[in-house]
C-alpha cells in the first residue's frame, strides 16, 4: 500500500471540533497502529535522508511524537518547539496570528549549535502559521532548517504557500 493510502486509512474526520464548522483531522489512529506509525516515520526519513539533518525539532504537542520517533530511528536528538511559558531557561520566541488573537511559541536559546541542520516535523500543516513561525524561530535560534515534514497537509488552507520557497514534504495531502 502507498504511504499516502496508509495514512488516509488511519485519519478520522471529526466534525465541529474544536469549534462548530471545523472538520478536525484526528491522527490518533495512525499513532496507535505500530505498523502504520513505523511506516510513516520511515517514509519521512527516506524522503529527507538520514544524513541531511543533525537534530529533529517537533512542534507541540503531536509533533513531539513524530519528532521523537524520527530522532530515535536516526540516532539524532530532539528539540521541542513549545507554547509560551513552558521552557525553564532563556528562550527565543516567535508570535503569529490566529483567527482571534495571537499565539507565541518558543525554544531554548541554546537549543541549536550555530548552523546545525534541523529537520522540523509536525502532524498536520493547516494554514501554515505555526510552521512559518517555527521555521523562523529555528533560524533565529541559530539552527538551519534542512527540511519540513508533516504526516498530513490540508491543501485547501494553502499553508504551503506561506512557507514558500521552502519545500514542504507531506505523507498525505488532502
Ligand atoms: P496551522 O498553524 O493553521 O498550520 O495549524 C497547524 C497546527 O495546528 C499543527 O501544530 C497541528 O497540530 C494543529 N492542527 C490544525 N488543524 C488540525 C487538524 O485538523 N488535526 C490535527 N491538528 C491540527
Amino acid at each position: 500500500m502507498e504511504i499516502s493510502e496508509l495514512v488516509a486509512s488511519k485519519v478520522l474526520d471529526v466534525p465541529d471540533f474544536p469549534k462548530p464548522g471545523v472538520l478536525f483531522k484526528d491522527l490518533m489512529p495512525l499513532f496507535a497502529d505500530g505498523t502504520a506509525f513505523a511506516a510513516a516515520v520511515d517514509a519521512i526519513i527516506a524522503e529527507q535522508g538520514a544524513g541531511s539533518f543533525d537534530v529533529v525539532a517537533g512542534i507541540e504537542a503531536r509533533g513531539f511524537v513524530v519528532a521523537a520517533a524520527v530522532a530515535y530511528a536516526t540516532g539524532k536528538g530532539v528539540v521541542p518547539i513549545r507554547k509560551a511559558g513552558k521552557l525553564p531557561r532563556k528562550t527565543v520566541t516567535a508570535s503569529y496570528a490566529l483567527e482571534y488573537g495571537e499565539a507565541v511559541i518558543e525554544v531554548h536559546a541554546d537549543a541549536f549549535m550555530a548552523g546545525e541542520r534541523v529537520l522540523v516535523v509536525d502532524d498536520v500543516l493547516a494554514t501554515g502559521g505555526t510552521a512559518a513561525a517555527t521555521l523562523d524561530l529555528v533560524e533565529r535560534a541559530g539552527g538551519r532548517v534542512s527540511g519540513f515534514s508533516v504526516l498530513l497537509e490540508l491543501a485547501f488552507l494553502a499553508g504551503r504557500e506561506k512557507l514558500a520557497p521552502r519545500p514542504v514534504h507531506a505523507l498525505l495531502t488532502v
